[in-house]
């Protein structure tokens, strides 16, 4: 049995559904290819569930200083049932409104391993081995001019530690969250790591972060790390930066964590986050020669490999491993395939979003970065939240820092606090609109509100600061 459409998209998860989405929104045939779950990492294993327990561990932080606000309530206590239950709730309910999203723009979904045999061949393989995705045991055939791989990422292991799921574990079996440790060390300080020492921290856990890098979060702004390094400290989080893993081993009531300093910590659960790897391997891409050494699918700024009608998009791709990224991407290739002239994705201006407590987001160049482009021709600017009457009221705290070309323009923006994660679009809009900062502090923002905040970093980055100090 073969299928002839436009596009045959290898990949539920947000590259492939955006891409999938985009395309037959532009009245192209596309078929969809998934070995699991349309949605993906993002939606299953990823962004969602992680951002549900986070905000759990939100709420279960507010209930000790309930009492300031003259609130009487117990002591928490988490029923990590309940809390799955609701996890799986947002999940589902997400699932089967991307279900009927796709559905209702006739975008035929097909379950199955999906393969490249050629290019503009596909063949698709069901999950139990039999056959061909609709469990009639044939194995099917697609064919399309193109196609746009879209498979994602999985999580790097660590030569010598093997996760075992119970102690020694992966983000996908820490997600599931089956009991809180209570001690846990997390080895990786990226995004992942970060999020779940806070949200392990938040539940009652005992917890170390070991990066190996000289700081947290190394693709942020440094100061947006200090500010977060100091608020994990006041956490109770145990953070050792410049601290590797050496060993571990774990027996079944305890992991012996070896660190790169020769010291030893004894814990209930360690989490392995130290990155994630595209998943390129078994799809016939090697033979096209389309990989790069670390196995990212090599492609140009619209996403094109140098094989015509093969593209790709997402975590599979060099570029940032974000959801919204992957949205972006997929969005350029079936603009492209469609026959438009979109401009590519510009990823410097990819939102990086970090949701631990305090939440941590940016925009654009970092202060280095920005020197190293334009030497000394910046100027920084940092707005402490302090300051800010929401921040206050709501119990947070946190920094603004813009920085800008000596012309007053926005070339990046990074934020440490509440909300950061929301706060950054508007930044966003700025910055990608080449803003001035004075422009920015010439709009009027709602008082009392933490947006006053980035207003604040504005007009003190125009030299009229309001609140701040001069
Ligand atoms: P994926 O989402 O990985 O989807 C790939 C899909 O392809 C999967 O469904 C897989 O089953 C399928 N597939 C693979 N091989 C085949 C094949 N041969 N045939 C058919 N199907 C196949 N990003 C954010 O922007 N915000 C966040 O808050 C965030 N939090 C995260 C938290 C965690 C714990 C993790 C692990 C990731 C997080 N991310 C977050 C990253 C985000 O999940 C990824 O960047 C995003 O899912 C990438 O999308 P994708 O479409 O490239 O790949």
């Amino acid at each position: 049995m073969s299928d002839t459409y436009d596009i045959v998209v290898l990949g539920g998860g947000p590259g492939g559904y955006a891409t999938a989405l985009r395309a037959a929104g532009h009245g192209l045939r596309v078929a969809l290819v998934e070995a699991d779950r349309v949605g993906g990492t993002c939606l299953h294993r990823g962004c969602i569930p992680s951002k549900a327990l986070l905000h759990v561990a939100h709420l279960a932080d507010t209930v000790p200083q309930l009492v300031e606000f003259g609130l009487a309530v117990a002591a928490p206590g988490v029923d990590v049932v309940t809390a799955g239950q609701f996890r799986d709730r947002v999940v589902d309910h997400l699932h089967r409104g991307l279900g009927g999203l796709l559905a209702s723009r006739s975008i035929t979904v097909i379950e199955g391993w999906g393969r490249i045999v050629e290019p503009g061949i596909v063949a698709v393989t069901d999950g139990d081995g039999d056959g061909d995705g609709d469990g009639d045991g044939e194995t099917r055939t697609l064919q399309a001019p193109h196609l746009v791989v879209a498979t994602g990422s999985a999580p790097i292991d660590l030569p010598d530690v093997t996760p075992d799921g119970e102690r020694i574990l992966r983000s996908d079996d820490a997600l599931r969250l089956e009991r809180i440790p209570q001690s846990v060390v997390v080895v990786g300080g990226g995004s992942i790591g970060v999020e779940f020492a806070s949200l392990w921290r938040s539940l009652g856990s005992e917890v170390t972060l070991l990066e190996i890098a000289d700081r947290l979060l190394p693709l942020e702004d440094p100061d947006s790390s200090k500010a977060l390094t100091r608020a994990f400290a006041k956490r109770g989080i145990g953070v050792r930066v410049s601290t590797g893993l050496a060993g571990a081993s774990s027996t079944e009531g305890e992991v012996v964590v070896e660190t790169s300093d020769g010291g030893t910590i004894t814990v209930d659960q360690m989490l392995v986050a130290v990155g994630r790897r595209p998943a390129t391997a078994g799809l016939g891409l090697e033979a096209l020669g389309v990989l790069s050494d670390r196995g990212h699918i090599v492609a140009d700024a619209f996403g094109h490999t140098s094989v015509d009608g093969l593209w790709a998009v997402g975590d599979v791709l060099p570029t940032l491993a974000l959801a919204h990224a992957a949205f972006a991407e997929g969005f350029v290739v079936a603009d492209v395939i469609a026959g438009l002239d979109p401009d590519p994705v510009e990823h410097r201006l990819v939102p990086r979003v970090t949701y631990c407590s305090p939440e941590v987001a940016s925009v654009g160049l970092t202060e280095p970065q920005a020197r190293e482009l334009h030497g000394d021709q910046i100027a920084v600017t940092t707005f402490p939240l302090a300051g800010n009457a929401r921040a206050m009221i709501e119990g947070g705290t946190g920094q603004v820092k813009l920085v800008c070309a000596k012309d007053g323009t926005l070339l990046g923006g990074h934020i440490v606090g509440p909300s950061a994660t929301e706060l950054i679009g508007e930044l966003g809009l700025a910055t990608s609109w080449e803003a001035l900062a004075a422009e920015v502090g010439a709009v009027v923002h709602a008082h009392p509100t933490l947006s006053e905040g980035l207003r604040e970093a504005a007009l003190a980055a125009a030299g009229s600061p309001f609140h701040a100090h001069t």
